[in-house]
C-alpha cells in the first residue's frame, strides 16, 4: 500500500467489520433540520437545499411535514416540482388529513409516524394499543391506494417493547408498507443496543429497514454505523446534524464515516459537502461548530509546530482523509504555537532562504502575535517574515 497515492488513510483494525453493502441516505434537514427551535425556511430557500443535496446525489430528501400549515404544504410542493433525481418524501401522522396533504404536495412518498410506547401511548397519544395500531395500519393502506411509496415509523422505538414494536410493523406489512423506520426520538439508545434491535426486527420481517437518530447523548452517528452493520437499509440523516434539541446523525459525518471507514461507495459527490454545510448554516442561522467534524473550519486546519512540520512532509501524519474529498482546504496556521522546524519549513516551501539568526528572529516575532491575529498559510507568513527582516536591516 502507498500511502501517498490514498485519499484516506484508516485503521487497519476496522477490518472487523468488512463489509461494505450499499445503503440509502435519506436526509430530513428540511423536515427535523427545521424543526429545531428558531429555525424556518423560507419556499425559495428549502428549493436551493433541495437541488444541492440532489446535486451531492443523496437517495431521498423528506421535504417537510406539510399538514402543519398551507405555507408547509406549498413549500413540499415546489420541492416536488423541481423533478429532481431524489425521491421526494414528507412526513405524516397516521391521519388521512396528513395523507391527503402529502398526496396535494406531490410526493413520491410518505413517512408515516406513529408512537407505541407506553409513554407515549399513555401521556401523548391517550390511545391503547390495539387502536394505535389499527389507525396505522389505515394509514399505511390509505396511502398505498393512493400510490404512494410508505415507510411506517415507529416513534420513540427504542423505547417501546418488542411485542409492541412487532404488533405495529406487523399491520403496517399486511397493509402493504415498503419499509419499517426505527426512530430513536430521544437519541436514548447505544450502540450496541441499537444493533440488537436492528437484528431483532430484521429476523422477523423481510421489508426495508431504516433508521432515524437523535444525538442527545452524542451518540447520532455512532448509532447509525451501528443500525448500517447491523442491516438496515436506509439512514436518516440531516445537514450538519441539525434538528429537534441535539439534533440527528449529520449527513456528512455519516457519508464520510460509510466511505472512509467502511469502504462503501455510496455515489455521492462528497466534495460538495463544505458547501451544502455553509448553505444551510446560512439560511438556518445555526453556526457549524469550528471543530466540528468534516465541515468543522478547523477540521484541516494546524497551528503547533510539531503538527505543522509534520503536516508538511505527509499530510496523513495528522489526518485521516484529503480534504478536497469533503471540499475542504489544508489550511497552516502559525501563530504562538509555531515551531522553528515548521516556519523554516514553510519559508522554503515558498522559496525565501533565511539565515538561522533571521528564522530566530521571524519564529520569536511570531510568538507575540496576539490571539487573534494568527497568520493564516502562505501570503500571511511570507509578508510577516519580510516585514521582520526589513526592520531589522532598517534597525541595524
Ligand atoms: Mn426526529
Amino acid at each position: 500500500m502507498k500511502v501517498s497515492t490514498l485519499r484516506y488513510f484508516t485503521s487497519p483494525y476496522n477490518f472487523i467489520h468488512q463489509e461494505n453493502r450499499k445503503v440509502k441516505i435519506y436526509d430530513t434537514t428540511l423536515r427535523d433540520g427545521e424543526q429545531t427551535p428558531g429555525v424556518k425556511f423560507t419556499k425559495e430557500q428549502k428549493v436551493e437545499i433541495a437541488r444541492k443535496l440532489d446535486e451531492v446525489g443523496v437517495h431521498a430528501i423528506e421535504a417537510g411535514f406539510p399538514v402543519i400549515s398551507p405555507y408547509d404544504e406549498d413549500a413540499v410542493r415546489a420541492v416536488s416540482s423541481e423533478r429532481l433525481n431524489a425521491d421526494i418524501l414528507c412526513l405524516c401522522r397516521s391521519k388521512q388529513k396528513d395523507i391527503d396533504a402529502a398526496l396535494r404536495a406531490d410526493v413520491d412518498g410518505v413517512i408515516i409516524f406513529l408512537a407505541v410506547s407506553e409513554l407515549h401511548l399513555k401521556y401523548k397519544l391517550k390511545m391503547d394499543l390495539s387502536t394505535a395500531i389499527s389507525q396505522a395500519g389505515a394509514s399505511v393502506e390509505y396511502a398505498k391506494d393512493h400510490g404512494l411509496f410508505v415507510q411506517l415509523s415507529a416513534e420513540d422505538a427504542t423505547r417501546t417493547s418488542l411485542n409492541s414494536l412487532t404488533a405495529l410493523y406487523t399491520a403496517a406489512k399486511d397493509r402493504g408498507a415498503d419499509r419499517l423506520g426505527i426512530a430513536d426520538t430521544t437519541g436514548c439508545i447505544r450502540p450496541k443496543g441499537m444493533a440488537y434491535l436492528v437484528q431483532s426486527i430484521r429476523k422477523l420481517f423481510d421489508l426495508e429497514l431504516s433508521v432515524h437518530c437523535h444525538d442527545d447523548f452524542g451518540l447520532a452517528v455512532a448509532n447509525s454505523l451501528a443500525a448500517y452493520e447491523a442491516g438496515v437499509d436506509a439512514i436518516s440523516v440531516s445537514v450538519n446534524g441539525i434538528g429537534e434539541r441535539c439534533g440527528n446523525a449529520a449527513l456528512e459525518e455519516v457519508v464520510m464515516a460509510l466511505y472512509a471507514l467502511y469502504g462503501v461507495d455510496l455515489e455521492l459527490r462528497t466534495e460538495l459537502l463544505r458547501e451544502l454545510s455553509l448553505m444551510v448554516s446560512r439560511f438556518s442561522g445555526v453556526p457549524i461548530p469550528v471543530n466540528k467534524a468534516v465541515v468543522g473550519a478547523n477540521a484541516f486546519r494546524h497551528e503547533s509546530g510539531i503538527h505543522v512540520a509534520a503536516v508538511m512532509k505527509h499530510p496523513f501524519t495528522y489526518e485521516a482523509y484529503d480534504p478536497q474529498l469533503v471540499g475542504q482546504e489544508r489550511k497552516l496556521v502559525f501563530g504562538r504555537h509555531s515551531g522553528t522546524e515548521s516556519v523554516r519549513e514553510k519559508l522554503a516551501a515558498c522559496g525565501m532562504q533565511v539565515t538561522e539568526e533571521e528564522l530566530a528572529e521571524i519564529v520569536k516575532r511570531l510568538k507575540t502575535l496576539p490571539i487573534g491575529s494568527e497568520l493564516i498559510d502562505n501570503g500571511g507568513l511570507i509578508n510577516f517574515a519580510k516585514r521582520v527582516l526589513a526592520e531589522r536591516a532598517r534597525d541595524g
